[in-house]
């Protein structure tokens, strides 16, 4: 299935975004909605949500050529145009009537072999086709797209009887490969996986807090990260999603919901949520929810919090709660036996939720595997709700059910003494609704570095990184330390490493399973070495990083840095080191050193002159892109996502963007091999020529106008200067030749000086207490 042309009905939040992340994809949209009454231009709601996405944060755009393949128009004057379109996603009011409506009239101009699909969160499939035709309910099918669709990674897939299931492998294919998402599949039951349990955790998780007297703050800290869920917990949640939706999700869900599903004997009203509501405290996108901020007397802002019980507001303060000081050394099981209202809350709400899941599979979903994956990719969730009954123990949940009088689903029951997955013959297996255990499979094309690590040994490792062999002879380098951190042991085990690959495999590739590929070099360690004037040792830390990077691009194999999510400072310039790239398209990378008052130091200033001399469309004579690096690095800026890393010359033309998470370490892989056939490793550019002196005094010039007015700090004026003095060549001129050792040479030198001098001290000591750069 060739998927060149896809349309978006309904240009609202969702429709918009749906659009934006096809585009992300590279695939021309066509996005409608209706005309307005009295509207002089009919294609006013579109264009208007274009028009909005281009200022929304976080960005539903991964770069500006995306936002060029959507076309706006109208269900009125365009409905023609479907029939040029592979898949038409419907996302328009959540009513029956209106969608029924909108398909009658899209029945007519459908292509044969197109798909159409709907975006409902409630409304069973069943109901959406009632009247249409065969062709029509064959290339039907739900698929359910969660908020953002570009940032939000599962996508739910619901197919009817009569769906065909060419097309459903087609979509399933492309919404894994092209959109990145992690398709899971589901029954047509209300609600589907993620919201039906969602839902459910919520209002338990609200009667628990106000039942049990917890404020909001105990109640995000419990159900929060020590539940593995973001930090918002669950009151920061609805505030993110909006109060007032929550009537109307719960109001769907009752009305289609079997007569004896237990959210009906949750479910409550509760009138402090009410007021608030009637009030406008509608969460983020108004005045505030559950949480708001205001100004106090000298014009601070405040953090406050309601009363769940009163409604009064009083500041928000950080609880403090023994339970979860216990949770962190023994985990949930330790949490859900601590006797304090915390413990409490954590054993109601986990022994509520959990149970619920048990009891819908397979009525909702064929394994605990989907509905895991389900609420991990829709709601975040660190771990589905299986993954937390092991953690709790299926035998805890079961006595937890018997001091309540409630029954104990069949699924649970069958896990009593043993656990939803286990690791076989170093394979993950899971308990199936028929009481065996049934391995879990990766689709082609998905390989996972902590698959492999169920089986086997490290080649090499130490306390920061590790050498693993993923066969058909490549190699994956991992960093391990905290945050992903680098330092000295880091460089140790790259050398050892490349000796190690050069010696018995063909290729490695620089890729982990972390949030954050890296954060950059460790300033904690370079701090402490900087206040105890240890110098050897920062000397050390610099010449030890330009050799392992200089050693990483000169090695006689190739080597494929595969990043995902943060790549910053060193964690960027392995990658610019690297023979090629891999990148998830939600990379952001970027060299940020100027931010702690340094430059690059491990090589990234020499490896982005060359890389922007290097560019085919490059701007004429030395002074442009020396121009375009000086404002990269000197601003730190960072790529928003791995297209954008293009535009910034982080990522050469050549490397991959790989959408779906799951799918890096094969894609990085493949390149690897790929390159590895008769590979040449690059030969040292000899021949490097900058301005020298002349080039400095002009970046000096343009540093000082952005003091003098206020948006540059005088120690920007100083770092920038070294910068300056490194991207130029130091004391050379245009006529001589500078060696790639020269550049890495004058970063060596500026970086010694600026890490003596207080101004940068300061920046350092600022990033490591608040995590924000200090504009000193
Ligand atoms: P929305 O209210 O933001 O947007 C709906 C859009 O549909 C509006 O722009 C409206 O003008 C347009 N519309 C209404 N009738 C139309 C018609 N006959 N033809 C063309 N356009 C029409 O709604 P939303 O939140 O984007 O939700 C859209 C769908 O996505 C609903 O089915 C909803 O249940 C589902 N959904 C919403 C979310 C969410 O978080 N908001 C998440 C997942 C799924």
């Amino acid at each position: 299935m060739d998927i060149k042309q896809v349309a978006v009905i309904g240009a609202g939040v969702m429709g918009s975004g749906i659009a934006a992340h096809f585009a992300n994809a590279g695939v021309p949209v066509l996005l409608l909605d209706i005309v307005p009454r009295d509207a002089q231009n009919r294609n006013v709601i579109a264009e208007g949500a274009l028009a909005r996405m281009a200022k929304t944060d976080p960005a539903p755009f991964m770069s500006t050529a995306a936002a060029r393949l959507v076309a706006t128009g109208n269900t009125e004057d365009d409905l023609g145009k479907l029939a040029g379109c592979d898949w038409i996603v419907e996302a328009v009011l959540e009513d029956p009537k209106v969608k029924q409506d909108l398909y009658a009239r899209i029945e007519q101009v459908l292509k044969p072999e197109a798909v159409i699909s709907s975006n409902t969160s409630t409304i069973p499939l069943a109901i959406l086709t009632e009247g249409r035709s065969e062709p029509f309910r064959r290339a039907f099918m739900v698929t359910h797209f969660f908020n953002p669709p570009r940032y939000m990674r599962l996508l739910e897939l619901v197919v009817g009887p009569d769906s065909d299931p060419a097309l459903v492998a087609g979509i399933r294919r492309f919404a894994d490969i092209a959109l990145g998402k992690g398709v899971v599949d589901c029954k047509d039951t209300p609600g589907f996986i993620a919201n039906r349990i969602g839902t459910y955790w919520i209002q338990a998780a609200v009667n628990a807090a106000i039942d049990l007297g917890l404020t909001v703050e105990e109640a995000d800290a419990v159900a929060g990260r020590p539940m593995g869920v973001p930090k918002t917990g669950v009151f920061g949640l609805i505030d993110l999603v909006g109060l007032d939706l929550m009537p109307h999700i719960a109001k769907s869900l009752l009305a289609t919901l079997p007569k004896d599903d237990p959210y009906r004997d949750i479910y409550r009203v509760e009138p402090v949520i009410e007021n608030l509501i009637a009030d406008g405290y509608t969460g983020r996108k108004g005045k505030g929810g559950f949480y708001r901020l205001s100004k106090a007397t000298d014009g601070a802002r405040v953090k406050e919090s309601v009363d769940l019980k009163t409604g009064a507001w009083a500041k928000s303060d950080k609880p403090k709660l023994d339970s979860v000081e216990e949770a962190r050394r023994g985990g949930l099981k330790a949490l859900v036996g601590f006797d304090d209202k915390a413990g409490r809350f954590a054993a109601t709400v986990l022994g509520q939720t959990l149970s619920y899941a048990a009891g819908l599979v397979p009525q909702i979903a064929d394994t605990v595997v989907a509905v895991d994956e389900a609420m991990r990719l829709g709601y975040n969730w660190g771990f589905g709700p299986f993954e937390l009954i092991d953690q709790v123990g299926a035998d805890w949940l079961i006595g937890w059910l018997e001091t309540q009088g409630k029954p104990v689903p069949a699924l649970l029951k069958s896990a009593q003494g043993r656990s939803f997955y286990r690791v076989q013959d170093g394979r993950l297996q899971y308990l199936t609704t028929g009481g065996d255990y049934a391995e879990v499979k990766r689709p082609d094309g998905v390989l996972l570095l902590a698959d492999i690590k169920r089986t086997a040994k490290p080649i090499a490792k130490n306390g920061s990184a590790a050498l693993w062999d993923i066969g058909d002879g490549v190699t994956c380098f991992e960093f391990i330390s905290k945050m992903n951190s680098l330092d000295d042991q880091t460089m140790a085990l790259l050398g050892e490493a490349i000796r190690i690959t050069a010696s018995k495999y063909k290729a490695m590739v620089i890729y982990n399973e972390g949030t954050n590929f890296s954060v950059g070099a460790n300033l904690g360690l370079a701090l402490f070495g900087i206040n105890i004037a240890l110098w050897p040792q920062i000397e050390a830390l610099i010449k030890g990083g330009q050799d392992a990077y200089k050693a990483l691009k000169f090695a006689p194999f190739p080597t494929v840095a595969a990043p995902a999510g943060m790549a910053l400072g060193g964690g960027c310039e392995i990658l610019l080191h690297s023979a090629a790239i891999q990148a998830h398209a939600e990379t952001y990378c970027g060299l940020v050193e100027v931010g702690v008052g340094l430059i690059p130091g491990w090589g990234g200033c020499k490896e982005m002159l060359l890389r922007a001399n290097a560019q085919p469309k490059r701007p004429g004579g030395p002074m442009p892109p020396l121009g375009q690096v000086f404002q990269t690095i000197g601003t730190a800026q960072v790529a928003k996502s791995a297209f954008e890393a293009k535009d910034l010359l982080y990522l050469r033309p050549a490397d991959g963007i790989t959408m779906n998470r799951d799918r890096l370490l094969a894609d990085a892989k493949a390149k690897a091999l790929a390159l590895a056939e008769g590979y040449q490793p690059p030969k040292p550019a000899v021949e490097i020529r900058l301005p020298g002196p002349t080039a400095r005094t002009g970046f000096a010039l343009a540093v000082g106008d952005l003091a003098r007015t206020g948006k540059a700090t005088p120690y920007d004026v100083v770092v920038s200067d070294k910068l300056a003095y490194v991207l130029s060549g130091g004391d050379t001129d245009i006529t001589e030749t500078l060696t790639e050792d020269d550049v890495l040479a004058l970063e060596h030198e500026m970086f010694s000086q600026l890490v003596r001098l207080p101004g940068t001290i300061a920046r350092v000591e600022h990033m490591l207490t608040t995590g924000k750069p200090l504009r000193n």
